[in-house]
């Protein structure tokens, strides 16, 4: 088959060829096979976004038919005899790729196609005509998709549309395209059960055929196999006992840590990977089915459990000990592990790949050479880190490709607890780190999952959209791309709409990401607390340029326009969250306000004795200790809220780590986990009296020797906290 490929950028200055197609209103059917109805569900699916998007483009019904009429323009889709006859062989193209090519009146767009509802399984299906049916709407149409639901697509008014002489075969650069869902609300109702979800994985085309390489042993479920029989496949604990532990909940972290020296689990691990892609079945090795770590008879994915943690057996000690990085103290552990089962399937001629990442205390590349048969992913946090740290992760990158070649990158880089990076009603939208990021990595990448989930879907879809393009294509012309974008979407208001967004993405890159350090669980960002960032960073005044922006595009757009509709909802979905936040929490701020409401409701504190104002200094010399706190004994009851309320001042308080600062803390214990911060980042800086407050629920079950107290302190900080009007009040 002779294939002419041309750019998609380069489409607008292509010549119309003599046979160029017109297609009209009149002249314009959409043919699928007429079994495609009930037996190939995806190329029906395509019919229908083809026909709808069409009829929209032309403000009239294209029909969906089941044979060729020579005397319309047809758009023939999915593999059957006709587009055989066409000179399309789908069992030849690459894969997830399609082919589009025009002959006599007609175009025909086909790739290898699933008999699959387009609902199920995240799109895990092949549906590469339904790709093309996108690409033949984006590039000969003129169609967007930014995001689903009218306001996100772009359906360009016609009369008419002309399609050249074409013979085109399309597919993804990375082989492996994935984001993970915003944990938001989507911004229309209309969209039930994430579909909205759903179809932007179908439109933005990802991945057709996921690949396991995350935390993949969990699947071999070693605790319920060998719990009881062979302890000694477990971590020892610090105290000599080993951690046999399986929630099958999240945080999956906290279940099924083993110990890698272990030669018999060694084995069983071996013989389970042998066992799957050889054939056997699951019951042969003792599991009732193949887990999410095996695919396609053709990887498995042998990952330890997630929350690297130190096994203290004497050969694992030995094997730490020998690291050349304490950091990176399982290095050669577990390649090794890897290592020797990808040789051994070898050596006993097992056909198949083992899937492992590079991550946490595993992260570099081993001095062992590593088989072909291992697929590498390459954990990092994308493009949300300080340069410095950019520049590390893009050398780990390279190092790892010019040892395996191509791998693919696991980028956390979304609002995660993890990162600290959860901030509610501050957006997260960086389509140009973004799309730089996998710029530059693209070269280096097989495949790549973005987790960028986000507390309101809407800050996601930019970032989706660009990376979407990178997945595809392996670049994106951030520029043109966003140009357009702003353009299409806002028309005389793009200007405005693209400072909007450019400074949105500034505040979170240099002000809310700012540093990064390093942890146990990979990097983590020193992100600052709430107080810093809507008084200061996000604070109302602070906001007042991007408000200025929005008015500024609504202005310039006609009322009750499309435009209009789409600025609108950036101002309800960016905009309003983030200046209504800020303004809560300024008045929450407001001494006044608290004494006002303190002299009519007049609580009663349950801090023993009379309260007298505090003031904490610390200096250098004393920031040997972590803390410097004044205690006061509390009343509190289990079961029952409360509520703490206190006014502080601060002179140059300097945290020294990411949650230092003056907070006051509730215990209801000794434990950690068994008390409240109030702030859960301390407040610092130099700043007027202000008001901090916050609700706790006292757990039901207490020990025995339960003393509740309530801490004013200084926490990993320097500096001087004034502390007055302590003040904790039960809640009904
Ligand atoms: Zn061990």
């Amino acid at each position: 088959m002779k294939v002419k490929m041309f750019a998609f950028a380069a489409l607008a200055a292509a010549p119309i060829w003599a046979g160029s197609l017109e297609f009209t209103p009149q002249n314009t059917e959409v043919v699928i096979v007429p079994y495609a109805w009930r037996d190939q569900r995806a190329v029906r699916f395509a019919a229908q976004e083809m026909t709808n998007f069409l009829s929209r483009a032309f403000g009239a019904k294209v029909p969906i038919s089941d044979r060729i009429n020579p005397a319309k323009c047809s758009i023939v889709l999915g593999s059957n005899t006709w587009s055989v006859a066409a000179g399309i062989d789908t069992t030849k193209l690459p894969q997830e790729g399609f082919a589009m090519r025009t002959k006599g009146n007609a175009i025909y767009i086909a790739g290898v196609d699933a008999n699959s509802s387009p609902w199920v399984n995240f799109g895990y299906f092949p549906r590469a005509t339904l790709f093309g049916v996108y690409d033949f709407l984006e590039r000969f149409v003129g169609c967007r998709f930014y995001f689903p639901g009218e306001l996100g697509e772009i359906v360009p008014r016609l009369s008419s549309f002309t399609v050249p002489d074409t013979d085109v075969v399309s597919a993804p650069v990375f082989k492996e395209r994935f984001f993970s869902e915003s944990v938001g609300e989507w911004y229309d109702p209309d969209f039930k059960d994430k579909r909205y979800m759903q179809l932007s994985k179908l439109r933005l085309r990802m991945q057709t055929r996921p690949i396991p390489s995350c935390h993949g042993l969990r699947a071999f479920k070693y605790v319920q196999r060998f719990g009881k029989t062979h302890p000694e496949y477990f971590l020892m604990k610090k105290d000599g006992t080993r951690d046999i532990m399986d929630t099958e909940k999240p945080p999956y972290c906290m279940n099924n840590k083993l110990c890698f020296s272990a030669r018999g689990l060694r084995e069983e691990i071996y013989q389970d990977v042998k066992a799957y892609l050889t054939g056997l079945p699951p019951e042969s090795r003792g599991l009732a089915r193949w887990g999410m770590n095996c695919r396609y008879r053709e990887y498995v994915d042998v990952m330890p459990e997630d929350g690297t943690v130190h096994c203290h057996c004497p050969e694992c000690t030995a094997a730490y000990a020998a690291a050349k990085d304490p950091k990176d103290e399982s290095n050669e552990q577990i390649w090794g592990y890897t290592i020797d089962i990808a040789e051994r399937l070898k050596r006993e001629g097992v056909k198949g790949n083992i899937m492992q990442m590079a991550y946490s205390t595993y992260r570099n590349v081993p001095d062992r050479k590593i088989p072909d048969n291992v697929v590498v992913t390459v954990c990092n946090n994308g493009s949300w880190v300080a340069p410095d740290r950019a520049e590390r992760d893009y050398a780990q990158v390279k190092a790892w490709y010019g040892n395996v070649g191509k791998v693919k990158l696991y980028s956390n880089c979304g609002k995660h607890d993890c990162l600290n990076l959860n901030v509610p009603d501050v957006p997260s939208s960086t389509p140009r780190s973004m799309a730089r990021f996998y710029n530059r990595m693209a070269p280096m990448t097989r495949g790549a999952l973005c987790s960028n989930p986000a507390d309101r879907a809407m800050y996601c879809v930019f970032n989706w959209y660009v990376f979407s393009r990178a997945a595809w294509y392996g670049h994106v012309d951030t520029d043109a791309i966003l140009d357009e974008c702003y353009r299409l979407m806002f028309g005389a208001a793009a200007e405005p709409m693209r400072a909007f967004f450019d400074e949105l993405e500034r505040k979170w890159m240099e002000e809310i990401l700012g540093r990064s350090v390093d942890t146990a669980i990979g990097t983590a960002n020193l992100v600052p607390g709430e107080f810093r960032i809507w008084t200061e960073l996000y604070s109302p005044a602070r906001l007042k340029p991007l408000v200025a922006l929005v008015e500024r595009a609504e202005a310039s757009v006609p009322p009750d326009s499309m435009e209009a509709k789409r600025i609108a909802l950036m101002r309800r979905e960016f905009l309003d969250p983030m200046v209504n936040h800020s303004r809560k929490y300024s008045e929450s701020l407001s001494v006044e306000k608290e004494r006002a409401r303190r002299a009519a409701a007049r609580p009663k504190s349950v801090v023993a004795g009379e309260f007298k104002p505090v003031t904490i200094a610390v200096d250098k010399s004393m920031t040997g200790k972590p803390f410097h706190a004044v205690k006061f004994a509390a009343d509190l009851k289990p079961g029952r809220r409360y509520r703490i309320s206190y006014f502080v001042k601060g002179e140059g308080i300097r945290a020294l780590s990411r949650r230092g600062g003056a907070q006051a803390v509730v215990w209801f214990n000794e434990a950690a986990d068994m008390a409240k911060v109030v702030p859960d980042v301390g407040l610092d800086g130099t700043f007027g009296w202000v008001h901090q407050s916050a609700e706790v629920l006292v757990p039901a079950k207490l020990r025995c020797d339960f003393r509740p107290e309530v801490d004013l302190r200084m926490f990993f900080a320097t500096g001087t906290a004034h502390f007055d009007g302590l003040l904790v009040e039960e809640v009904k």
